[in-house]
């Protein structure tokens, strides 16, 4: 309540933002919002709010007038239909990872393509690249946005192949084979979840890894056995922890109207991570 919360600070009018999912009491986004909240002095509190559907949580946002809100998993697609409006972004993905109410209306959109690229785009020219995809989820729908805008080569690769060309044709890509063989990628994006649970074994186990970089989104752990597989085959390697601080530094700058500074969003989720929280 008093390190998180900042429950001293804020005021009982205090702007409330907060997480929706399920499950979400773990999260890592209220250590980086709230702290971005202190840093500016804004009478602001953003709480994790576990929802039984996108419903429930429609009806408590808006009794609640909640100022913001960001959307995980499993209601990034089911609340698309919830808010006022949809940004061209958003639609293009399919899903919403953020809320941002502006006069009493709820605007939603999705910084995972941001939060995705930026870190990325640090690394290499993406015009040109070969990129392959892993699983066909939301996650994957944002990944497979973000680097065709890029102008990357994209192969969406999934398990289920009825999946893979689902979302390749819903994005305007190409399916692959899976896991992609060797010698068809530069860059490899794991979105897919395997690599969450302690023995989980790297999505492309028995497969030469021969490109440039891979990109793991997975963020806990952080050395998913895919990242220890790409290391030790001499690749750049990149966690999910980067997407995951870029995507919300985008909404705080979506909601406050200027990003955080650089580092305070990293410093924040690294110490609550080192804290043993997770998600
Ligand atoms: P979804 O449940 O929507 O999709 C998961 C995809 O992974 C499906 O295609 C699923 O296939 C596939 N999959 C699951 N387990 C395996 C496995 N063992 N082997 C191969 N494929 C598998 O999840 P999301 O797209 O929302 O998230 C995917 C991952 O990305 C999660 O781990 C999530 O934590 C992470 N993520 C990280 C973010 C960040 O900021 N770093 C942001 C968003 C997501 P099938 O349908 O066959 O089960």
């Amino acid at each position: 309540m008093l390190d998180e919360f900042h429950y001293r600070r804020i005021q009982p009018d205090a702007d409330l933002y907060g997480v929706v999912g399920n499950p979400v009491m773990h999260s890592l986004s209220p250590a980086m919002h709230n702290a971005g909240f202190a840093h500016r002095s804004l009478n602001a509190v953003y709480v994790p709010l576990q929802a039984r559907d996108a419903e429930d949580f429609a009806r408590f946002g808006r009794a609640m007038r909640m100022r913001g809100a960001s959307i995980t998993a499993p209601f990034k697609v089911a609340m698309m239909d919830r808010v006022d409006h949809v940004d061209a972004l958003a639609a293009e993905v399919g899903a919403i990872n953020t809320v941002h109410v502006k006069n009493g209306q709820w605007i939603g959109s999705n910084t995972d393509v941001h939060g995705f690229v930026t870190p990325l785009k640090g690394r290499m020219k993406l015009k040109g690249t070969r990129a392959a995809v892993l699983g066909a989820g939301g996650a994957a729908r944002a990944v497979a946005v973000a680097l065709k805008r890029e102008g990357a080569k994209v192969r969406v690769c999934a398990r289920r192949s009825q999946q893979a060309r689902e979302v390749a044709a819903l994005v305007g890509v190409q399916a692959g084979e899976y896991p992609p063989p060797a010698g068809t990628w530069d860059v490899l994006v794991n979105a897919t979840s395997a690599g969450t649970a302690a023995g989980d074994p790297s999505p492309m186990e028995g497969v030469a890894l021969d490109g440039e970089i891979v990109f793991d989104l997975i963020y806990a752990p952080s050395d998913t056995p895919l990242v220890s597989q790409a290391r030790a085959a001499g690749c750049w390697t990149i966690g999910g922890i980067e997407m995951l601080i870029r995507q919300a530094e985008r909404q705080f700058e979506i909601w406050t109207g200027a990003p955080p500074p650089e580092n305070l969003f990293r410093h924040a989720a690294q110490s609550a991570f080192a804290q043993g929280v997770r998600s």
